[in-house]
């Protein structure tokens, strides 16, 4: 073998000097020399995943899954998570992958074990690199697949005069949702969601407005989805959270909350002929598609719920809500739990519960999408 043709791929660790420094791998080959940029995520160096492009992978990153195929492997990754497939089998990363920027990273001891122990025919480590038998192609070479955006409308209710509901220990619902909203945007941002604010502070938007930002912002994309957060509120002796979707009342109970949900429209302004609920009600219904996944989007918030939730899990839910009329997307309103009910207005007032609602809501939204991706896919609006 021509040592001269062999591409070498060097590894160069950031020194732990006073001042953090961005690791790099350094891509050494026939037609030159590359540094490839990386960064300390988890306290170990880690690299782009596009890195792998550079040794004649194709890379289609997704939001939910990056997907590499690798000297005949098909890998897929997920950001979160310390396990990857390979084939039909589980490998383990020395640390999770994660994302950041929208660029998928993987940990160093991918580049530097896995690879070369997978494929020793083509890559081997040695001598402090990486060296490969095949030259080193040009940076994105290999298609990529545009990403495909999601969109993620969060709607914390009431606002501004309109306090909602307030608890026995004073604690007022628009505060509570509008926390759990913030944490919620920034769980859905760091995980790659293009992510909308009805509000983001203590403001009061009227409630027809909020279903028409949404699809302002969803601007004629498919995948999309709207979720209204609120605090439910009843005898005290009541606990507990419900996700409902906009269709009609099957219930008293259903309709009941409706109602107090639709008070707020006291507050909206110039209330038009557009504003018929019982007509929009209608025209939402016969989108038979937005129907049936706002049910599947509630169903998958509340199993994501139940995960740790003390209070009883209430189900899913239909009611006439105002909010939810005329969204052109999944849509869906979240009673998170009863302010009306001492210890969940205890629980609603601290972070701890706040962030695990949050939580919760982000894993719901991204089990929904990798549910209903093949629907998009074949063409659904
Ligand atoms: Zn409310």
């Amino acid at each position: 073998m021509r040592r001269a043709l062999i591409a070498t791929l060097v590894a160069g660790l950031a020194a732990s000097a006073a001042h953090a420094q961005a690791p790099s791998l350094r891509l050494v080959g026939a037609d030159g020399d590359v540094a490839v940029e990386g960064m300390v995520l988890d306290g170990a160096a880690a690299f782009p995943v596009a890195v792998l492009e550079r040794l004649g992978a194709s890379v289609v990153d997704d939001v939910t899954e990056t997907r590499v195929v690798v000297y005949g492997d098909t890998l897929t990754f997920a950001a979160g998570s310390p396990f990857f497939r390979a084939g039909g089998a589980v490998h383990a990363l020395a640390l999770p992958a994660r994302r950041s920027s929208g660029t998928l990273y993987l940990p160093e001891q991918f580049f530097l074990e896995w690879l070369p122990r997978q494929h020793g025919e083509q890559v081997a480590w040695r001598s402090g690199a990486l060296r490969t038998t095949t030259p080193l192609a040009a940076p994105g070479a290999a298609k990529r697949s545009a990403p495909v955006t999601r969109v993620v409308v969060i709607d914390p209710g009431h606002g501004g005069r309109d306090a909602g509901k307030i608890g026995p220990n004073g604690v007022r619902e628009k505060d509570v949702v509008l926390a759990i909203g913030l944490r919620l945007r920034d769980l859905l941002t760091e995980r790659g969601y293009e992510v909308y604010m009805t509000r983001d502070r203590d403001t009061l938007i009227a409630l027809a407005d909020r279903p028409r930002m949404a699809n302002a912002w969803k601007n004629g994309r498919q995948r999309a989805v709207f979720l209204s957060i609120h605090a439910n509120s009843w005898r005290p002796s009541v606990r507990g959270f419900e996700t409902y979707f906009l269709s009609d009342a099957r219930t008293e109970d259903a309709r009941r909350v409706a109602e107090m949900e639709n008070a707020a429209a006291q507050y909206d302004e110039d209330v038009g002929e557009s504003d018929d609920v019982a007509e929009m009600i209608l025209n939402s219904l016969r989108n038979d598609f937005y129907v049936r996944a706002s049910n599947d989007l509630a169903e998958v918030v509340q199993r994501s719920l139940a995960g740790f939730h003390d209070g009883p899990d209430r189900g899913v839910k239909q009611a006439g809500f105002r909010v939810l009329v005329g969204a052109l997307m999944p849509a869906v309103l979240i009673e998170t739990a009863y302010l009306s009910n001492p210890h969940e207005a205890e629980l609603l007032a601290r972070s701890d519960f706040q962030q695990k609602l949050a939580q919760g809501i982000a894993e719901a939204v991204d089990r929904f999408f990798a549910q209903h991706e093949h629907l998009w896919a074949e063409g659904a609006p």
